[in-house]
């Protein structure tokens, strides 16, 4: 399936000269959909995670469905300030500007094989913050899995050496 021709291009969001990837329209199209979850699922299964991490808010939408479809638990990480226990925190640089990201400090059990989805990867600075969380909080990261991956701007080369896999490339 041609998933490239259902998320939408927005030019000019959230600010001048940047095109955004609108992945509601792929989310909204059922076949589309259920496609991304069992390709997804299809590479990501021989990985064998104990746990699909998302990050707010994006990667909630396909790490949800990813982790019922591999057999495996589900941890968010999200926006400062959200999760009610002890929580790891990490400051990190977006595309456009800088925020913090949390996770619970009991989230992961020692050695937990972890495996990292978010709807896009652009510079690679949330997934890579996200893989340090993941080691602060005591699990091992196993490989990353993104929607769509802008490759251009070499977000990958700031991520650990295992799998990156994702479905969709600009
Ligand atoms: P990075 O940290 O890799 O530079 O940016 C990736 C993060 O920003 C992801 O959490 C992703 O949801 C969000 N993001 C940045 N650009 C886009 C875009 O064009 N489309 C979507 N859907 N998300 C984006």
């Amino acid at each position: 399936m041609d998933l490239k021709s259902i998320v939408r291009d927005i030019p000019n969001f959230p600010q001048p000269d940047i095109v955004f990837r609108d992945i509601t329209t792929l989310l909204k199209n059922p076949r589309a959909l259920r496609y991304t979850v069992d390709t997804m699922g299809d590479r990501c299964g021989e990985l064998a995670p104990d746990y699909v991490l998302g990050m707010e808010s994006r990667g909630f939408l396909f790490g949800v469905p990813l982790a019922c479809q591999l057999g495996a638990g589900f941890i968010p990480v999200r926006k400062s300030g959200k999760l009610p226990a002890p929580v790891y925190s990490i400051e990190y640089e977006l595309e456009y500007g800088t925020d913090r990201l949390e996770i619970h400090q009991d989230a992961i059990e020692p050695g937990s094989r972890v495996l990292i989805v978010d709807d896009l990867i652009a510079t690679g600075g949330t997934a890579a913050a996200t893989a340090q969380l993941v080691q602060q909080a005591g699990g091992e990261t196993i490989g990353f899995g993104f929607i769509v991956e802008l490759a251009a701007l070499g977000g990958r080369e700031k991520l650990p050496s295992v799998p990156i896999i994702s479905l969709v490339e600009y």
